[in-house]
């Protein structure tokens, strides 16, 4: 079994790094914040002291960070992970982030003969926890063949999608349809709303025809109870669609609605909600319609 290296122990690397422990995997560990650190290591895994370090003492390394500018500081700047690297080693990027980034750091690892991949996921923290996440993945065939088995103790869907890159654009795709469809909804849910309309009783109506979707199941619900607990962080999404439109821009492909989530995004966070579940861009049309989405009152 290969050694696996993990740098970047926030809420998602924490519970992936635990479920390589548990499917018997020797791990070595290293992150800025010494706390998650020290506490994999009661779980079973070696410390490092950078990620050059973790590098150094691994076939494989999984790195989980929050953007780009992390992903290159974590890989390619000084005692980083390219630095400890050995030739014929494999990267695993699973940190959602620019395609063009993942391109970049690919042709850097490529130069000193270290393999890479972009693997950005979805899912989520209790899908990290259960080993059940969806997992996009970009890169060589006879690559991915080879970390497959690491991947599937990750996920319950792992799908190569192309070159290197790849596993994100299919990220920001998947990001772009989540955002446009939680603000369709919204606006649907406030129309409803000031018609008179019960919500709840609109959304049992329309969720078992072709409105219907895992989106309106997951947020219909958390918009009607009023429960923005994220979930997925409002300026987590502000980041993926910031990159959708930078990608989209470098291809000259213009993304009307994305931009417009992405606006909304910008002005919650600017309102201070940047750390709510991203339902709670319904409340950016409340605020222009002048009515929350409620019950109607008895
Ligand atoms: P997080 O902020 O909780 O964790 C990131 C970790 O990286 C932190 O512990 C931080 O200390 C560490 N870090 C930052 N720079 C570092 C460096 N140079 N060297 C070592 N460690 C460094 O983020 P998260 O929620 O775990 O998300 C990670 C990635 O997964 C993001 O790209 C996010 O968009 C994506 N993602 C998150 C979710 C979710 O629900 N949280 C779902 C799907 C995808």
């Amino acid at each position: 079994m290969s050694d696996i290296g993990f740098v970047g122990l926030g809420i998602m690397g924490r519970p992936m790094s635990r479920n390589l422990l548990k499917a018997g995997y020797s791990l070595v560990v290293f992150d800025v914040f010494p706390g998650p650190v020290a506490e994999l290591a009661e779980a079973g895994a070696a410390q490092a002291a950078s990620c050059a370090a973790v590098a150094a003492q691994a076939d494989v390394v999984i790195t989980m960070l929050p953007d780009g500018p992390e992903v290159e500081t974590a890989v390619l700047g000084p005692a980083g992970v390219l630095e400890g690297a050995r030739p014929g080693s494999v990267i695993v990027d699973m940190s959602s982030i620019s395609p063009m980034v993942s391109q970049k750091v690919a042709a850097a690892c490529a130069a000193k003969g270290v393999e890479f991949l972009d693997a950005p996921v979805s899912g989520g923290e209790p899908k990290a926890i259960d080993a059940t996440l969806a997992i996009m993945v970009g890169g060589k065939p006879e690559v991915f063949d080879r970390v497959l088995p690491i991947l599937q103790k990750l996920g319950s869907s792992v799908t190569l999608t192309g070159a290197v890159g790849a596993g994100n654009v299919t990220k920001l795709a998947n990001q772009i349809m989540v955002a446009c469809n939680i603000a369709a909804m919204g606006e649907a849910l406030v129309l409803a709303t000031k018609a008179g309309l019960d919500p709840e009783v609109v959304f049992n109506a329309v969720k078992g025809g072709l409105a219907g979707s895992t989106v309106l199941n997951a947020k219909a619900p958390m918009v009607i109870s009023r429960n923005f607990k994220p979930g997925f962080r409002i300026a987590l999404h502000e980041k993926d669609l910031r990159n959708a439109l930078l990608a989209a821009e470098s291809m000259k492909v213009s993304l009307p609605f994305t931009s417009l989530a992405q606006q909304m995004l910008i002005a919650l966070m600017n309102d201070g909600k940047g750390n709510l579940d991203h339902s709670a861009i319904v409340t950016f049309i409340e605020k222009m319609a002048g009515i929350e989405v409620q019950k109607p009152q008895a």
